[in-house]
């Protein structure tokens, strides 16, 4: 089964997320637990978790297709020890939002190096970063988004995202979330279906499905390999519809959250159909 959603507002509280994720006829969602561009927030009144969890349940909607995304703020590579311990407790405090709320999956971006560490360094404090936060949670699955590579971001090479998982302790608690724009503006080739062969052929010995968490499914205003982010509606720019037919029509993406967080939202009820309507 294929669970398609949006990114919908938490605006008012995030009990609303699940009711606008039913409008627009989501079998999955993603919220912000708390606002994106604000280090602190006011934790989840009990009244809003019970609340979450009975619009959940009445959206029809399981907790394991809802993908959390955390805030942008938040860089657990930072190669400065302040604004890196002020990350992690940030993070720390977006996974105990996730398990209030009966949730499974935390997304994030990895990090970034800000030209101050190499790469491979980054890349481990990335990882000792999830392991100090998963050690003091229980259940919540750290998954890491590819990114596009703008600016000094990583994860924008499957290798970056095998790297991470690699020296993360509990595997059974890392996964990755794939953007259809990122992957495509980072360097690997979507348009056409031998494309999709070959990157997720290549994803599959690099990284490995097993990890697959989640998917976000955008097109693209950016050009190929342009390491830009930014992404269009799934029938505009530069990305086409055969990578959504790939993508709908593939075992390896069964079961998990995937997530819309394209430009326009008043069409989303109908991006959602035409993702549906793709199933062969
Ligand atoms: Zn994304
Ligand atoms: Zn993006």
């Amino acid at each position: 089964m294929k669970y398609v959603g949006a990114h919908v507002s938490a605006a008012g509280g995030v009990e609303n997320a699940p009711l606008r994720a039913k409008e627009i006829g989501a079998q999955a969602f993603a919220l912000f637990t708390k606002n994106q561009r604000q280090w602190v927030a006011k934790s989840l009144t009990e009244q809003s978790i019970a609340a979450f969890k009975s619009n959940l349940e009445f959206a029809g909607i399981k907790p394991e297709h809802v993908l959390p995304h955390d805030s942008y703020l938040i860089n657990l590579g930072h190669p400065e020890e302040e604004p890196l311990s002020k990350s992690r407790n940030a993070f720390l405090d977006e996974l105990q939002r996730c398990e209030q709320l009966g949730l499974k999956l935390l997304n994030f971006h990895p990090g970034s190096h800000l030209k101050k560490i190499e790469e491979a360094d980054c890349l481990s404090c990335i990882a000792e970063s999830i392991n100090w936060a998963l050690d003091q949670t229980n259940d919540v699955i750290a998954v890491i988004e590819n990114t596009s590579g703008q600016g000094t971001n990583l994860g924008y090479r499957f290798e970056h995202l095998a790297a991470i998982i690699d020296q993360v302790d509990d595997k059974s608690r890392v996964g990755v979330c794939l953007d259809t724009c990122h992957t495509f503006t980072a360097g690997y080739d979507m348009r056409t279906t031998e494309d999709c062969e070959k990157t997720f052929g290549e994803f599959d010995a690099v990284v490995g499905f097993q990890y697959l968490c989640g998917m976000h499914i955008n097109g693209s205003k950016a050009k190929f390999a342009s390491r830009v982010d930014r992404h269009h509606s799934l029938t505009q720019g530069e990305l086409g519809l055969d990578v959504f037919r790939y993508i709908m029509n593939h075992d390896a993406f069964n079961d998990i959250p995937m997530v819309l967080e394209t430009i326009d939202e008043t069409i989303w009820p109908e991006e959602i159909q035409l993702l549906y309507s793709l199933i062969e």
